[in-house]
């Protein structure tokens, strides 16, 4: 995993998100000015034994793409750890740069896309382009990996392929993303839906705390943790 990660935060295979996500490191917002901007791609974060994933859609470009860490450093983060300090699967609530303390618990949290994004938006080369290191990361924690959460239609769409790539098992029919729909097969993680974290979605109440909370009880369960 050490290998993978350090493979990621090397690459170059995609010129539109190299030169955006090096631009806004180069460029920082205001609030940031006085940071070392990270500008690479961001590796998955948390346990190498993971029985629950996180799926995202990709670092934020003043969050990951400043801080290193996934979802560290924006306010995306900010409800996503705070949620899993409730659910006892992190050791604080905040997450706010890669040397804060933070330990997550037999979850780890990966991006479809590893690079930050012009408006959150990879093409769909991009996705395909990366697909590959999301593929070699499940296949890493795939003997304890139970359940996926994928966060958002984005994430979601993105683990099938993994799935058909990693585990050789493909849905007899195209099953459509849902807040809290969950998918289950024989030799295979299940994948549970979540809408993302983003603002977006918290800000306007149609993510809140508590459906948060149900999430990570059913993934809990899921995973086989008490
Ligand atoms: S998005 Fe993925 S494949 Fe493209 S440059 Fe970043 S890490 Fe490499």
């Amino acid at each position: 995993m050490d290998r993978l990660d350090a493979e990621i935060a090397g690459c170059r295979r995609c010129p539109r998100l190299v030169a955006w996500r090096e631009q806004v490191a180069a460029t920082k917002r205001a609030a940031f000015r006085d940071e070392e901007y990270w500008g690479r791609p961001v590796p998955g974060f948390g346990a190498h034994d993971a029985r629950i994933g996180i799926l995202g859609l990709a670092p934020a470009a003043h969050g990951g793409n400043r801080t290193g860490r996934i979802f560290t450093g924006d306010r995306s983060g900010d409800v996503l750890f705070a949620a899993m300090h409730r659910a006892g699967l992190a050791n604080q609530p905040t997450s706010t740069s890669r040397d804060d303390g933070l330990a997550i618990t037999a979850t780890r949290i990966f991006a479809a896309v590893r690079c930050a994004p012009p408006d959150n938006k990879p093409t769909p080369a991009e996705r395909d382009t990366c697909a590959p290191y999301l593929h070699r990361e499940l296949a890493l924690i795939r003997p304890d990996l139970r359940v996926v959460i994928a966060l958002g239609g984005f994430a979601w769409a993105a683990f099938w392929p993994a799935l058909r790539a990693v585990y050789g098992v493909a849905p007899a029919r195209k099953v459509p993303f849902g807040h809290g729909t969950l998918w289950q097969a024989d030799g295979a993680p299940a994948l549970l839906g979540c809408y993302h974290v983003s603002q977006q979605n918290t800000f306007t109440g149609r993510l809140t705390p508590g459906m948060l909370d149900e999430v990570f009880t059913r993934a809990k369960a899921l995973a086989g943790i008490g």
